[in-house]
């Protein structure tokens, strides 16, 4: 005898560690399994919460009910391996009971609760309180599956919720991109704007200067000059401005048209060449390219105008300039090269962002917008070109664009 409930019980255990599913119909397994092998007919599982005792299996029964629990039973349940008791409630008059504390680490969370049919022998009651405590460990295990499934669910709701969020996000981006798109058209006229009087300006200016409506003593010439040049700055901000926000509201077109690249870059060079010589840099031009090229003739020259001003600004008195045209397979290679101040490395991959401008000697005056390289880059991306920086900190820049030579423009 002895021996059988030991095999049996033995036999049975992984099964009830194994046990998967929901708790409830775990619970169900484990009452049929401990009636099954001991071999008895009245077998409950309870739960307990406060002083009160909930039948889980079987749900309903005459045998068993909820009740509430005395005071020396319940302290009983979390000390012996075993209570006996009589009467469940009312109506259970003879009866008597054992009941086997469901444990956790000391904690009583339930027990099983068998009808005491016959008298039980120690083996049995061994048997019980073996089979209790798998039980528990089984019931705990299910259980905790359970709240494993529960956060689950909750996980599954929280990435609907990322779903709703990244689509609020989505939304909250296109009326950004539109409020965006409205600035920038502002702007953009805002700038056509302020440009009509600062013609003025600079045109009248210029008239003064020019003496056509009388003499100009020192001081009013001095001053006529620095309304001109001022007016002429702010001239190449606003229009660096009006760039860009045309560039990020889509609205700047391109126009192709054959050209010879060296009248461009001559005109260009014509303009640029009084500056140069105010600080002695000498300016060479070598060009290479000899058929006509496809480019938007306006933007190739703000190009040009961009980076040779950069190359006046950024290299010291007595400097070198150089600019080439060349071919080079399929692609015209056109490069801007001077012998200033540099750009170290850490600086090189964002010098083409807006407004960047880096701290040196020659950016401490700080009239400048910071735009004029993202601007080139734009160009010559919407050109179909690339363009790259090959530049080592005092020992000048050179700025290299490659354009392929068909353009297949619409
Ligand atoms: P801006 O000249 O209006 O400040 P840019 O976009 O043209 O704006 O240039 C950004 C920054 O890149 C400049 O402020 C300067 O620090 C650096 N930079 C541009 N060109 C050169 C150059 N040829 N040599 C050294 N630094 C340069």
């Amino acid at each position: 005898m002895k021996n059988m409930f030991a095999s049996k019980i033995l036999k049975n255990i992984p099964q009830l560690l194994s046990m998967s599913g929901d708790v409830d119909s775990s619970l169900v397994q484990i009452i049929e399994e401990i009636k099954h092998t001991l071999d008895l007919n009245n077998v409950a599982l309870y739960y307990l919460s406060e002083e009160q005792a909930y039948l889980k299996v079987p749900e309903q029964d005459s045998y068993f009910c909820n009740f509430a629990l005395k005071q020396d039973t319940l302290e009983k349940l979390e000390s012996e391996d075993y209570v006996l008791v009589s009467l469940l409630n009312e109506s259970n008059t003879n009866d008597s009971f054992y009941l086997f504390p469901l444990k956790i680490r000391q904690a009583t969370f339930g027990f099983i609760c068998v009808l005491a049919e016959k008298e039980f022998d120690d083996e049995l009651l061994n048997a019980l309180k073996a089979l209790t405590a798998v039980a528990s460990y089984a019931i705990k295990d299910s259980e905790l599956s359970n709240v494993f499934k529960i956060q689950l669910k909750a996980l599954q709701s929280s990435i609907v919720d990322k779903t709703q969020a990244v689509n609020t996000i989505k939304e909250q981006n296109e009326k950004i991109l539109e409020a965006d798109k409205a600035k920038n058209e502002f702007i953009a006229n805002i700038s056509h704007e302020l440009r009509t009087p600062l013609n003025a300006i600079i045109g009248f200016s210029e008239v003064l200067g020019s003496k056509i409506f009388g003499e100009l003593n020192d001081k009013q010439a001095e001053y006529i000059n620095d309304i001109y040049t001022s007016g002429v700055h702010l001239l190449g901000m606003i229009n660096e401005i009006l760039d860009i926000s045309k560039l990020e509201s889509n609205a700047m077109k391109i126009n192709y048209t054959e050209f010879h690249i060296d009248t461009a870059i001559g005109e260009v060079l014509s303009v640029m060449k009084p500056l140069a010589d105010k600080k002695s840099i000498n300016i060479k031009f070598d060009n290479k390219v000899t058929n006509m090229v496809k480019l938007d003739y306006q933007k190739t020259q703000q190009i040009f105008y961009n980076l040779v001003s950069n190359a006046i600004k950024f290299t010291p008195e007595n400097g070198e300039i150089n600019i080439s045209s060349t071919t080079k397979d399929k692609f015209i290679e056109l490069s801007v090269q001077d012998s200033g101040v540099g750009i170290p490395k850490s600086a090189q991959e964002k010098i083409f962002d807006k407004f960047v401008q880096l701290e040196n000697t020659y950016t401490k005056t700080g009239s400048s917008t910071g735009l004029g390289l993202t601007i080139t880059k734009r160009f010559v991306e919407m050109m179909n070109g690339t363009i790259r920086l090959e530049s080592e900190e005092g020992k000048g820049a050179n700025f290299i664009m490659n354009f392929p030579m068909e353009q297949n423009n619409a």
